[in-house]
Order: C-alpha cells, then sequence, then structure tokens
C-alpha cells in the first residue's frame, strides 16, 4: 500500500506532444477537404474563370485554366517555382490574375 502511495504523490509525467505540421494537417483534413470543396475553397470563383478542379500525380487536389498542365504547380512536382511572379493563369479581359485579382474577386462573389 504504502508503494502506491508514493505513487501517487508523484507528479504528472509530461509528455512531450509534438506539433503537427502545416503538411501534415493539411493530410489529415484533405478527405474533408475533398468532400465539400466549396465549403473551404472560393469554387464559384474558380469557375467564374473556367478553371477545373484537377489532380496532381502527387495526391494534390488544385484548379487549373491551362488544360496541359497536369501538376498542382508545387514545386516538388513542377520543379521549379513557375507560379511567382507570373499569377495563376489569365482572366475575361486577358489579364493575368494575381492571388490578389483572385481574392478580391471571391470577396465580390460573398458579398459585403
Ligand atoms: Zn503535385
Amino acid at each position: 500500500m504504502k508503494e502506491e502511495e508514493f505513487e501517487d504523490d508523484k507528479p504528472e509525467e509530461i509528455k512531450t506532444v509534438k506539433a503537427k505540421t502545416a503538411k501534415e494537417m493539411k493530410a489529415m483534413y484533405r478527405p474533408v477537404f475533398r468532400k465539400t470543396p466549396e465549403k473551404y475553397y472560393p469554387t464559384k470563383v474558380f469557375s467564374k474563370f473556367n478553371y477545373t478542379r484537377n489532380e496532381c500525380k502527387c495526391g494534390t487536389i488544385y484548379w487549373r485554366r491551362v488544360e496541359a498542365r497536369d501538376t498542382c504547380g508545387d514545386s516538388g512536382c513542377v520543379g521549379k517555382y513557375s507560379f511567382i511572379g507570373k499569377g495563376f493563369g489569365k482572366g475575361a479581359k486577358g489579364q493575368k490574375i494575381t492571388y490578389v485579382d483572385a481574392w478580391n474577386s471571391y470577396k465580390e462573389t460573398m458579398g459585403k
């Protein structure tokens, strides 16, 4: 009995909890995103700009307008950062769309 009492008095064991990386979290929630993408991504905006949802060889779901592209654009899949400085496509008026343009369009779509 004495030994058990001693055990109870021991301070709680401190366990190191490793935080999940962004990549691990994405992997965890990927199935949820895939099921209801419209809840997490501005899918209507993408559709408006004629983007389609595609799956990369690495399993990443991405949006594309250029039909010839077959990767998600991740540097590991493309081999370089092709996105930076270029925007990711062309808008209705033929201008390049940047992330900011897409976001502004998303805000407009969602109303005030
Ligand atoms: Zn990929």
